[in-house]
């Protein structure tokens, strides 16, 4: 063998020892709550096509007419030829649905993390990070060069340690610009399905003058007026500088977004690297997307949402499974070894039932879980059997 594919399968083999290998799962059919695998069909409780739209009337047509008039592909980036309509509708879509002056659209919610805070700052600065957000915060908070500072999950007094430090340190002068401190968190966390008390986070960055960008990935579509985000429900949407969401979960689409000030969008236009050398997305999935915003604020959407929130409470009051005080749509089954992780989601499979055991790196080591997600298309039928099913791991819970 190639002395590269032997060094390969040797960190291989020590993943494989750990309990942390991983292997793609061909899926045969749309994404729905039932998952053709293998030619067995589950029953599917690992997307994060909360409202079901991902296989919706609505957004298929609306992708086949824009592959129709705008063509498959896009040829170039925004900035070079490929800045098509549906990527403007989109974005004019989005800023009035977040009541913001402006939105920018990226490939991916990866891509938009990436960009936006390493155009947004640089060796000089802060960011200050809540302990549990998502990898691509985490990859672009390193990527900025900017000083990293972590608070514990949720924890405010740490917050506010945390920003007195760099108020401190921030004083110093580096040539003409003041260093700047941006925190970040999510809304609600994609793992364990809790909220962030966004309320008092603004208070406390407004106090240090730090900005904040919050990443609404899993709550888009869910929570707020017309599903607007939690920040929304909260009433501070305004003043967060810099609101974050995906639109590859609830949207049923695919891409990331911002959206706040016209300066800021400006000001990404010019700056972020993952959407400046990058070809723009297809205009299928900004249309998709553009049609999601709509359907979501209309009687059907609200419609669906009232269904997903049954279908949590039903689960929750069949297991009396704790989980965090605001009902998302994820639910962690906390199992602590990887080995107990993996081996309960394989019984799971044994009864062709799909639920993913989430572990390291997606959480920490030893807290592997089962990562149980809800849809409004899931039946209560569905959500019994999943009970039924997921009843002895949860009675077993470390
Ligand atoms: C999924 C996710 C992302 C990444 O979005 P993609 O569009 O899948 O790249 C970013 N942040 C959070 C919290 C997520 O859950």
């Amino acid at each position: 063998m190639h002395p590269f594919d032997v060094e390969l399968n040797r960190r291989l083999a020590a993943l494989r020892e750990q309990n942390l290998w991983r292997e793609l799962r061909r899926v045969d059919s749309p994404q729905s709550p039932r998952l053709a695998i293998g030619g067995k069909t589950f029953l599917n409780f690992s997307s994060n096509d909360y409202l079901g739209l991902a296989s919706h009337p609505v957004l298929k047509e609306a992708a086949i007419h824009a592959v129709e008039k705008f063509g498959a592909g896009t040829g170039a980036s925004r900035l070079i030829c490929g800045s098509l309509a549906p990527f403007h509708e989109l974005e004019e879509r989005l800023a009035a649905f977040k009541g913001a002056e402006a939105a920018l659209t990226f490939a991916t919610g990866y891509a938009t993390a990436l960009g936006t805070i390493g155009a947004l700052l640089g060796k000089v600065d802060v960011i200050i990070l809540d302990k549990l957000v998502h990898a691509c915060i985490v990859d672009a908070a390193r990527l900025s060069g900017a000083r990293i500072r972590v608070f514990a999950h949720n924890d405010l007094n740490d917050l506010e340690a945390k920003l007195k430090w760099a108020a401190q340190s921030a004083t110093a002068e580096d040539g003409a610009r003041r260093a700047d401190i941006l925190v970040v968190t999510e809304s609600i966390f994609s793992m364990d399905g809790d909220a962030a008390p966004l309320g008092e986070i603004v208070k406390l960055k407004n106090r240090f003058g730090a900005w904040l960008m919050v990443d609404e990935a899993h709550a888009t579509g869910i929570f707020g007026r017309d599903g607007r985000g939690l920040a929304d429900e909260l009433g501070v949407g305004h003043q967060i500088e810099i609101q974050m969401g995906t639109l590859g979960k609830a949207l049923g689409a695919s891409g990331g977004f911002i959206c706040g000030s016209r300066a800021l969008i400006d000001f990404l236009v010019n700056r972020a690297r993952s959407f400046i050398f990058s070809t723009a997305p297809l205009p299928a999935a900004a249309a998709a997307a553009s049609a999601a915003i709509q359907l979501i604020q209309s009687p059907e959407g609200e419609t669906r949402r009232n269904i997903l929130r049954e279908r949590i409470g039903q689960f929750q009051s069949a297991t009396g499974h704790r989980t965090p005080v605001i009902s998302s749509a994820i639910i962690p089954v906390v199992l602590g070894e990887e080995t107990r992780a993996v081996a309960a989601a394989a019984k799971l499979r044994e009864q062709n039932i799909f639920v993913p055991a989430i572990r390291y790196p997606a959480v920490a080591r030893g807290a592997a879980r089962l990562r149980v997600t809800l849809t409004a298309d899931h039946s209560a039928d569905d959500i019994a059997e999943l009970v039924c099913a997921l009843t002895p791991v949860i009675n077993h819970q470390s």
